[in-house]
């Protein structure tokens, strides 16, 4: 790995980028930074983890014309959870210079306030094309001066289906515009779309080791009305940190997770009929080490950014054995061992043979009576999550919780955790030794002068 030094980049970006931790360029920053600095398209495959928002977010952030009120760059993001994420961390690269904006476009959240966000002109929009389109349609938004494209975790976004709305939002943007096209899997519509948008493309594929190596795979065969009794002996035995349980419907989700609960687990469903606030809300108390389990869809986990879990559980097998290989891809991340394991009713046998075609592999059922019965307690979560009902709107900033927390109430702050600040909302993960010294400062105390509802959710 190569310093940011060795890159053209001012001394604040640099200074920045080190406030930052980020002594290092990750694989892909090194290969595909010097072509995004030079205004050159890339077609890089990378995954979430691997520092791909930096990979372009530093090219883009360098060369924008802060002093140029207009729209400069367009990032486009399969998903809202991962168009936040890659804001955010656009957002902390920013840092290096005051006045950079960034706004986010997305669906699921009201119209208008993106509207006026717009009127007031960012230099850099995040978004899903579905919405993007809509306020370009509309005339709410002008890319007339954008300079650069960028298309992440493209493949997502073909599956999703936003292939007609990228298809109308190139229409909006100058001919000439550098188009940089971030992508895990390279099949032929994602070659397709780079061949019909980009220009002399530097193709970056960084060598990801296989990923079978660092997963160790468990297959159990169950009759159906086991499972939820399977899965609870996994977890008590095996005790992961974080798991990701994939079911094949939202309605078993739901049950499951409930299931797991009455067995003293603590554990979260997310599925398509959520509200926004509720999905992301999920997502906080899970990431943040405070709920342990989470209990998915394919479909609700698209775009998490959730990588490096202890476990993957498939509950219900997918349908497509591409799709097992994806699943099991979040936990074993960055060389440290994952575990994946499946539940496989006697019918569903000849979809552990489609795996193990498409893997190479001679993976076997196991009998359930190796794993010994669930009888332990199982653990606490470490953490607790509080909400906060301010955010980065009301101008309430990281820095002002934990200044609550640790100045004002001199909680240590190495018990805290995660805080995320979302527009109208905040979290902050305690550790739960000290989450009711937490609870009585954050509902008595003000925070930056300010009176806020706290809840604790457990
Ligand atoms: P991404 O793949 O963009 O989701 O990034 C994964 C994580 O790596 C994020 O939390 C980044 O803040 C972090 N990161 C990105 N680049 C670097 C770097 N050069 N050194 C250390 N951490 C990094």
């Amino acid at each position: 790995m190569s310093a940011f030094t060795a890159l053209p980049l001012t001394k604040p970006m640099i200074k920045n980028l080190e406030t930052l931790g980020y002594q290092k360029m990750t694989p892909v920053q090194a290969r595909s930074l010097p072509h995004v600095l030079k205004g050159e398209d890339l077609l890089a495959q990378a995954k979430t983890g691997s520092g791909k928002t930096a990979a372009f977010g530093v090219g883009l952030l360098h060369n924008l014309n802060v002093k140029h009120f207009r729209v400069q760059a367009l990032v486009m993001c399969p998903t809202r959870e991962l168009a936040e994420q890659v804001a955010g961390e656009l957002r902390r690269i920013a840092r290096f210079k005051h006045n950079i904006k960034i706004v986010t476009i997305c669906g699921g959240v009201p119209f208008l306030p993106q509207q006026i966000s717009l009127e007031h002109q960012g230099h850099i929009v995040v978004g899903t094309p579905g919405r993007i389109e809509q306020h370009l349609k509309r005339g709410t938004m002008n890319l007339d001066h954008v300079t650069t494209l960028v298309l992440d975790e493209a493949d997502r976004m073909l599956d999703i289906g936003f292939a007609d709305s990228i298809e109308v939002i190139m229409g909006y943007v100058p001919k000439t515009h550098q188009t940089l096209l971030f992508s895990a899997t390279f099949p032929k519509p994602i070659l397709d779309l780079s061949t019909r948008f980009q220009r002399n493309a530097h193709r970056v594929a960084v060598d990801v080791e296989h990923e079978q190596n660092v997963i160790r795979q468990y297959f159990y065969e169950s009759g159906w009305e086991w499972k939820p009794v399977v899965a609870a002996q996994i977890l008590d035995i095996y005790k992961p940190a974080s798991a990701l349980i994939f079911c094949n419907t939202k309605l078993q989700c739901k049950s499951l997770s409930t299931f797991l609960e009455t067995k003293g687990f603590s554990s979260l469903a997310i599925h398509g009929d959520l509200e926004q606030k509720d999905r992301t809300e999920i997502l906080v108390r899970f990431s943040n080490g405070s709920t342990p389990i989470l209990v998915a869809t394919d479909v609700a986990a698209r775009g998490l950014d959730i990588s490096g879990l202890s476990a993957v559980i498939n509950f219900d097998l997918p349908f497509e054995p591409e799709v097992y290989i994806h699943r099991i891809g979040r936990t074993g991340r960055a060389g440290k061992e994952g575990m994946a394991f499946s539940l496989i009713t006697p019918k569903e046998r000849f979809r552990l043979e489609e795996i193990n075609t498409l893997m190479g592999t001679a993976f076997e059922v196991s009998d359930i009576k190796t794993l010994e019965p669930a009888t332990q307690e199982s653990a606490t979560p470490p953490m607790v999550t509080f909400s906060i009902n301010g955010g980065r709107k009301t101008k309430l900033r990281p820095g002002d919780i934990l200044g609550a927390l640790t100045k004002d109430a001199g909680i240590d702050g190495g018990c805290v955790g995660k805080i995320n600040c979302f527009e109208f909302y905040s979290y902050v993960a305690i550790e739960r030794t000290m989450a009711d010294k937490a609870e009585k400062a954050l509902s008595k105390n003000k925070i930056k002068g300010r009176h806020f509802i706290v809840h604790r959710h457990e």
